[in-house]
Formats: C-alpha cells, structure tokens, sequence
C-alpha cells in the first residue's frame, strides 16, 4: 500500500467543516513512512486547497468529482470539463425545474443573488411536512455553501456560458423532493453525463469521464503506483468510483449502509477522527510488511 485517498466532507473534515489535529498528525505520519495522501474531493481545486493550506497539508488534489487534477505546488496536470452546448442544456434544464444550482469552473463556483430564495422556500415548505429535515443543521449547510473559497454571485446565468473558462460541475441542492427527483430523471439518461450525490439533498453533473475513480486511475499511474496499492476513504455516493477502483476500501463510520457494504473496512466517524484511525491501521501494516 503506497498511496491514501481521502475525501474531505463527512470524511477528512469534522462537522465543523475543519481538518482536526489528530488527522494532521496521522497524515503527516503516513507522509514521513513514504506513503503518499492525496485529497479527491467534490469541492473546487481552489476551495480545497485553501482548506488544505489552513491546516498546513500540501498534497494532490482532485477535484470538483474527479474534473481536475492539482500537484501539490498548484500546476494542473488533468481537466475535464463540459462542452459549453452541455452546460447551457444543464442550466436551461434547472431553470425550467426552478432549481438552486451553481456552476463550477477553473475559476469559481457562480450562483445567482436570488436563487437562495428558491432553498429557504423550499425548506420552510418540507420542513413541517418531513420533522426529519433539521432547520438548524440545514441552515449550516446553506452558511457553508457561501463560505466556498472562491464564490461568486454573477446576474445571470448567459455571464457564465460567456467566459472563457472550463465548466467543470454543476451542483443542485433542493429540499422540495418531488423537485429534486424530476431534476434528476431529467439527466438519468443522458449518458455523455456523469450524475452523483454527495448527500441527501443534493446532486452534481460533470462529464461522463470525470469521476473520483477515473481521476484516482489516471494519478496513481503518473505516480508509477498501483491501484492495489491505493485505500481511499470516503462516506458517500460520490465516492463508490474510487472505493471500488481502490485496492482497498474504507467507509466511514458516518457513511450509510450501502457505502459500507462496498468497502473492506469501515472506520470510525468523521468526527472521531475516522481517517486518522485508518490511516495508523494502514500505515502500521504496512511498516510490519517492510
Ligand atoms: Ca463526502
């Protein structure tokens, strides 16, 4: 085992969206017994990288499901992004469904100033319907979205078709069901796209060829290493590509059912430091091995 792939939300970073001292150390420990730990992230490169920068970790990062590949000093070494015709059917497409969506690029994440509303609606609509829908919780996890290095609220959607840059993911978020099912059968069959979820209320599309797994792949071999040898660490659906490319699979404590039922070890919490855990139980077989 030579190679660590980690996750960062409900993975890497606890619930207060912070990488914790303990994961540090087990990641700076892992690095000093030659074993190489990279972050494989739906975030933006630039967004996870200034999460990484904060807790002093400087590694590869793929990012954005897979869409882009960063070396540790900042150059790109993988892109792919959408075809603008895609990413103009994708917005037209949410726009008729009136979904909060926003759109990543190399550059940014760009939303719209009214579009929140859409979310707020929708929350005080499902939420005495479905008791399950924790407000406050929820509340937190809109507060995170604007807290997105590199967030960007533009006038209209036709400001992000017209730059030049490189359309990477699209992530929806609604609390209306019945919504957010007819925006996903809408894409279903679309197969020069890829569709994921990273947790229960959103979705996210990129190109067909973008994907934790691929991006995993294709890093592993310019590292010269193996994917037998690679663990990644993840909680949700977004993760199942590269926990299944892995040679070994690690679900987190916190992950659901099914996760767990992909993976050969299941872990403690994100907020238990789960990925430190399995890092020291990875890193400790593989100094008995030699
Ligand atoms: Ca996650």
């Amino acid at each position: 085992m030579k190679l660590i792939a980690t996750d960062l939300d409900g993975t890497l970073l606890n619930s207060r969206k912070e990488i914790s001292k303990e994961n540090i150390t087990a990641i700076k420990y892992a690095e000093s017994n030659g074993i190489k730990v990279i972050i494989a992230t739906g975030r933006s490169y630039f967004d996870a990288h200034s999460i990484c920068k904060r807790a002093g970790i400087s590694t590869y990062i793929i990012g954005s499901n897979g869409a882009s590949i960063h070396t540790p000093l900042g150059d790109q070494i993988s892109s792919v992004p959408m075809s603008k015709g895609d990413v103009q059917d994708i917005i037209h497409c949410l726009e008729n469904h009136n979904l909060y969506y926003e759109v990543y690029t190399n550059k940014g994440i760009y939303t719209f100033p009214d579009k929140k509303e859409i979310l707020y609606i929708e929350l005080s609509k499902a939420s005495p319907e479905n008791p399950q829908l924790n407000i406050s919780l929820l509340q937190k996890d809109l507060e995170t979205l604007s807290a997105q290095f590199g967030y960007y609220s533009v006038d209209n959607y036709n400001n992000i078709l017209e730059r030049d840059e490189k359309h990477y993911k699209i992530f929806t978020l609604s609390f209306d069901e019945v919504k957010r099912k007819a925006g996903i059968d809408s894409f279903i069959n679309m197969e020069h796209l890829s569709l994921v979820s990273s947790g229960d209320y959103n979705f996210e599309i990129s190109s067909q060829h973008a994907s934790k797994g691929n991006s995993l792949e294709k890093l592993s071999s310019i590292l010269g290493i193996s994917p037998e040898d690679v663990m990644a660490i993840g909680d949700s659906y977004n993760d199942v590509s590269m926990l299944k490319t892995a040679g070994c699979g690690v679900a987190m404590g916190n992950a659901n059912d099914e996760i767990k039922g992909l993976c050969n070890i299941i872990t403690d919490t994100n907020d238990k430091n789960g990925v430190a855990k399995a890092i020291y139980r990875f890193v400790d077989s593989y100094k008995s091995v030699g």
